[in-house]
């Protein structure tokens, strides 16, 4: 019978340099989601398990939702003075990505790889191993085990479970292969928790994210096939911090008339964060690219210096040029 996972096969000098490597450090990309945790968690524990010293980091602290996931306590925010041998950039499409942790005076010298799943990728390590066809870096990981000869257990298959259930939002979006279905029978098999992980990371909400969604909802226009709505300091100002509205960009896409979402969540900083998602057909990708940001075509961002009513109408006549070309 023929394999029904295909062969994804991660380059040798990728295998190589895994071999070698006594502490590597592992860089999940900062406002990590699902996947970058879940990458994060799953190669840390996976070399652990090979002998080595693995260090995790992440430039903004993983959210509580996922302490379920193995080595979540070690996952660190300072890596100053780290004894480090090779770095490892996880669903990072560019070096921005990987935020305070990628020192350049500390880790410079050392051997860069790059594993990541954004069509927008730069190729910015010393070794990439991109792969635009995959649906979460976490279905990247499945592939290196295999070629590692390593067995899944039931900690390493819930931290890859979780990259694949969060990036596709419980299977729905269009890379949901065969093959991830496959791939998902065999984390069950090893025991992953299917029910709980989405429970947990796609369907439990603060109070303060459910109030700053009744806010932001407030704020919805459409025009053109591309709805939109902002989440501003002010909004957010009583609901305990920066809190991004998570989950909102997906669920106005749902509007009957829109083909193209997006979200702008105003910063402290004079800057802000864009957040996209198109139907199938439309290509959100190019546009977040453009800005300095990446993503997927239908799921992308970027950050753009400005005050947001000006970034918000900029940006959105952009998406709804999107919208135009595609309608021809
Ligand atoms: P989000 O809307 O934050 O869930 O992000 C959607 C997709 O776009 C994810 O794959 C992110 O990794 C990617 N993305 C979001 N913001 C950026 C950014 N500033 N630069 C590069 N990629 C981004
Ligand atoms: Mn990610
Ligand atoms: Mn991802």
């Amino acid at each position: 019978m023929t394999d029904p996972i295909p062969t994804i096969a991660p380059p040798p000098e990728l295998l190589d340099a895994l071999e070698s490597a006594r502490r590597p450090l592992l860089i999940a990309h900062i406002s990590p989601d699902g996947d970058a945790i879940g990458s994060l968690t799953a190669m840390g524990y996976m070399l652990y398990r090979m002998g080595k010293d693995p260090i995790l980091a992440c430039q903004d602290k993983a959210p509580n939702t996922f302490n379920f996931l193995p080595f979540y306590d070690r996952i660190t925010q300072n890596v100053d003075g780290v004894n480090a041998d090779l770095v490892i950039a996880l669903d990072s499409s560019d070096p921005t990505r990987m935020g305070s942790i990628y020192d350049e005076a500390q880790f410079a010298d050392l051997p860069l790889i790059v594993i990541d799943h954004h069509i927008t990728n730069v190729y910015f390590g010393d070794v990439n191993w991109v792969e635009p066809g995959c649906c979460a870096t976490d279905e990247m990981i499945f592939h290196l085990a295999r070629a590692l000869n390593e067995t899944l257990d039931e900690a390493l298959a819930t931290a890859l479970l979780t990259g694949i259930v969060t990036d596709t939002r419980g299977f729905r979006t269009s890379n949901v292969t065969p093959a991830v279905m496959h791939i998902t029978g065999q984390l069950l098999d090893a025991g992953a928790p299917l029910a709980m992980i989405t429970e947990r990371t796609l369907d439990t909400r603060s109070m303060a994210l459910i109030q700053l969604w009744g806010r932001a909802l407030d704020t919805v226009e459409l025009a053109d096939g591309v709805i939109s709505a902002v989440n501003t300091i002010d909004m957010r100002r009583d609901l305990g911090g920066l809190i991004r509205a998570e989950g909102l960009v997906s669920f106005i896409l749902g509007a009957e008339e829109a083909k193209v979402a997006a979200v702008f969540t105003e910063m402290p900083d004079g800057k802000v964060e864009c957040s996209f998602r198109a139907l199938p057909g439309y290509d959100v990708a190019q546009i977040a690219f453009d800005f300095g940001g990446g993503g997927h075509p239908p799921a992308a961002g970027c950050t753009v210096d400005g005050d947001l009513p000006g970034v918000r109408r900029e940006v959105v006549a952009r998406l709804q040029e999107v919208v135009r070309t595609k309608a021809r």
